[in-house]
């Protein structure tokens, strides 16, 4: 047993804790949980603890279904919630094949597989996300339409504000986890939130969105409201995005950082930018995974205007340019290691394993081929007609999952980041998903059709 798994065996003795929960994601971006008991844990890392995975969405077909959860021991915590009887704590596991081998279905052995080809060209890969959710009264029955929970917009903060409460008690508990914040604010739309984390490798990243989007529900449903990750839940008011800052390290030294270089950004930043804006279609069903994920990327500025509906629906880069899928924010004097680039296309409700594992092959791509980073956009994007934006080589972001789905097939960089497995099983799944969105006759038709037709 190595330093970190004893820590963790003399942690749960010393603090009495009788439960641990094993925690892992699947292929859709659901975290999955197994319960086992302080003595099953010695096992538990030295070989793994086994499961039926043909139960789990994407895992196995059903004639190689045992699986094993390994518990990686760096990720051990103890769980703060209010009504988890005493003692009891997490971990998050990475997913073996009876051999011992690594599974190709587990999404964080996805990003692993990736962040070690970054680490064989030198660089750490660091993210910092900026989560936006809405809380609502509660959870609509089916028909009902979502009420949100406050009618404050962008900023505010007014007294006896319960969002105020929420994103309190909410920071509590993430603190209480290892989970550093390092910003919140109400976001535009009413009952809209944001949450931002401190910067950290992509996989401690990952694996704390993970455990965000649980910690909301958790605290959301101790104040008696709901929280939803839905990438737009309203018509009328802006999405929920997950802006993602992203920077790649060369040891101590920030490698996007240039002195003297336009926004002070490395040839290694620019390139990364232009790996994004090349493989940007064929990323985006996998950053935006859902079908109603498009209805916020589609976000028009008018119809939100003035209440940050500031969502990509271009391919494009810009200094500060909000319209842009991607942004490199205004550079602060002295701070080379703050250098960094914003995605602003992915939705919380990702899988933000596998989101980071292509953003990352998009960006590294870039950088080994050398691609020429195009003229920034200066514009505003949006106003801009479909022939000016074509004549500046501008294209626009799909705008279904259905096309989303089209480009991602035809994707050699997402079916080698993936891996066959995952590829398959994600195709196969939203194309479903897809059919049985197109099959439904919405509301909108009845009102739009009936009267006349
Ligand atoms: N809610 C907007 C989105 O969907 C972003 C608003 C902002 O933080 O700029 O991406
Ligand atoms: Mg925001
Ligand atoms: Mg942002």
């Amino acid at each position: 047993m190595n330093r970190q798994q004893e820590f963790v065996l003399r942690t749960l003795e010393e603090r009495d804790i009788r439960f641990v929960r094993l925690w892992f994601t699947d292929v859709l971006g659901y975290l999955k949980s197994v319960a086992v008991a302080p003595a099953e844990l010695e096992a538990a890392f030295s070989e793994g603890i086994g499961f039926d995975g043909s139960a789990i969405e994407g895992f196995a077909r059903v004639y190689e279904a045992d699986m094993l959860a390994q518990p990686d021991p760096t990720t051990f915590q103890v769980l703060p919630w209010r009504n988890e009887p005493h003692g009891t704590a997490r971990m998050y596991c990475d997913i073996l094949m009876p051999d011992g081998s690594p599974s190709s279905a587990d999404p964080r052995h996805v990003l692993k597989r990736q962040l070690s080809k970054a680490s064989d060209l030198g660089f750490t890969f660091y993210t910092h996300p900026e989560i936006e959710f809405y809380l609502l009264k509660k959870m609509p029955e089916l028909g009902e339409l979502p009420v949100p929970n406050d009618s404050g917009g962008y900023f505010d903060h007014t007294p006896h504000n319960s969002a105020h409460d929420f994103r309190r008690n909410a920071i509590n508990m993430l603190e209480a986890m290892g989970i550093s914040v390092e910003f919140s604010h109400h976001e535009g739309g009413p009952g809209q939130q944001e949450i931002d984390l401190r910067y950290a490798d992509a996989l401690t990243t990952a694996d704390n969105i993970m455990t965000f989007r649980l910690v909301m529900k958790e605290v959301a449903m101790e104040q008696d409201v709901y929280a939803t990750f839905m990438p737009k839940p309203f018509t009328q008011y802006p999405g929920s995005g997950m802006h993602t800052h992203l920077s790649l390290f060369e040891g101590d030294r920030n490698a996007f950082y240039e002195p003297g270089a336009e926004y002070q950004l490395s040839k290694v930043g620019r390139g990364f930018i232009a790996g994004l804006l090349r493989h940007a279609d064929e990323i985006t069903a996998v950053t935006n995974q859902w079908v109603n994920s498009y209805k916020r990327l589609w976000d028009d500025p008018a119809a939100s205007a003035g209440m940050g509906g500031e969502a990509p629906a271009y391919i494009c880069w810009g200094h500060n340019n909000r319209s842009a899928l991607v942004r490199v924010p205004m550079y602060k004097p002295g701070k080379s290691n703050s250098s960094r680039i914003e995605i602003r296309s992915m939705d919380t409700a990702c899988n933000p394993y596998l989101a980071y594992a292509v953003i990352l092959a998009a960006g590294l791509k870039g950088i080994e081929e050398g691609y020429e980073l195009p003229p920034g956009a200066e514009d505003d994007v949006w106003a801009l007609t479909d022939s000016e934006r074509r004549a500046l080589g501008i294209r626009p972001l799909p705008q279904s999952l259905d096309e989303a789905l089209r480009l991602m097939e035809n994707s050699e960089l997402v079916a080698e980041t993936l891996g066959e497995h995952v590829f398959d099983f994600f195709l196969r799944n939203k194309k479903a998903e897809w059919r049985d969105y197109r099959r439904q006759v919405t509301p909108y038709e009845l009102q739009r059709y009936l009267p006349t037709l």
